[in-house]
């Protein structure tokens, strides 16, 4: 096919068999790759999430022809184990929701997506929904832990509507994973942002988890107020990738002003003597709960981690 020269800049939001479906200038188009691309060093795959360059083609379909240089990935650890998959590329922020209850939140379980995150060198953020629930109170505690440290928590009623719009304003112009246990609100949420983007979501998860083992790669849902939120199916099963044994520490921002100060260059903060961290656990100046679930991550060694 004949190229007319003109080029176009593009977004793609999904891929299946060798087609792309890309977002150009808010109209969606679905094109392959130039064959040339594939065999470029370097950029690998083209994977969701990537900025794109487009030739536009005479007959008026396009061909990607270029990748744009990446910023942070969300990336898992391959069956095998061996290979790292690009979950979504240009990923800006995870936004791991809970619920105060119905079910209620895990601690542990919140501590794992934060450390992928943080992993991943991706902004982290905590929305807790289902406000509006009674007896919150004492959940409510659990999420102060994560303000203390440093990340933004929301606490949303996607029932009520309740601070809908704050949440809205943290997703404009970004890219952002919905993570979290099933049955927190995400799809209400979704849906409370954005009518019938919760459903699109929901159905698409739950169509990939009837077919387990094929890998199917995340899709970017455009927000008509600006930026995009990605579904992450089989997210539940992820295994880190991209974190060696010594960075682990580096995931807990809370430990930042303690590392440098053990003893022992190399002190991995478990039997170490003068230990900066385990002293800060002592005096109360690190949450025990954390430090558990650094203890817990770090004993599954490097391939047994996931969330
Ligand atoms: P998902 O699995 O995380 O996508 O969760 P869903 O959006 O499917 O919601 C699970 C259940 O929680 C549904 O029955 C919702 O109606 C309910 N739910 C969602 N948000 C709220 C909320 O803010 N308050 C209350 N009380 N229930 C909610
Ligand atoms: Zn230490």
């Amino acid at each position: 096919m004949t190229g007319s020269g003109e080029t176009v800049r593009g977004r793609v939001l999904w891929s299946v068999g060798g087609i792309y479906e890309v977002e150009v200038n808010g109209e969606t188009i679905e094109c392959p790759l130039r064959g040339r691309l594939k065999r470029e060093k370097g950029i690998g795959r083209v994977a969701v999430g990537d900025e794109v360059e487009l030739e536009k083609m005479l007959d008026g379909s396009c061909v990607i022809t270029g990748v744009l240089p990446r910023s942070a990935r969300l990336s898992r650890r391959s069956a095998d184990g061996r290979r790292e998959q690009i979950i979504a590329a240009n990923v800006e922020q995870l936004g791991a929701v809970f619920s105060v209850a119905q079910p209620e939140p895990v601690g542990s379980q919140i501590d794992r997506f934060l450390v992928l995150a943080e992993s991943s060198g991706i902004t982290a953020f905590l929305v807790v929904n289902k406000v509006d629930l009674e007896g919150a109170a004492n959940e409510l505690e659990l999420f102060g832990i994560y303000e203390r440290i440093g990340y933004d928590v929301l606490y949303t009623s996607a029932k009520r509507g309740k601070n809908i719009e704050e949440l809205r304003d943290h997703l404009v112009s970004r890219i952002t994973v919905f993570v979290g246990p099933s049955g927190v609100g995400k799809s209400s949420l979704l849906n409370a942002l954005q009518p019938g983007l919760g459903l699109r979501v929901g159905e698409l998860s739950r169509a990939l988890e009837r077919g387990r083992h094929t890998t199917v790669a995340a899709r970017l849902h455009p927000l008509d107020a600006g930026g995009y939120v990605v579904d992450t199916p089989g997210l539940g099963r992820i295994r880190f990738w991209e974190m060696g044994e010594r960075d682990l520490d580096r995931c807990f921002p809370e430990f930042g002003p303690y590392l440098g100060e053990c003893k022992f260059d190399d002190c991995a903060h478990v039997h170490e003597p003068s230990c900066a961290v385990v002293e800060a656990v002592e005096s109360g100046d690190v949450s025990p709960r954390r430090y558990e679930s650094y203890l817990k991550i770090l004993e599954e060694g490097e391939e047994g981690r996931a969330c």
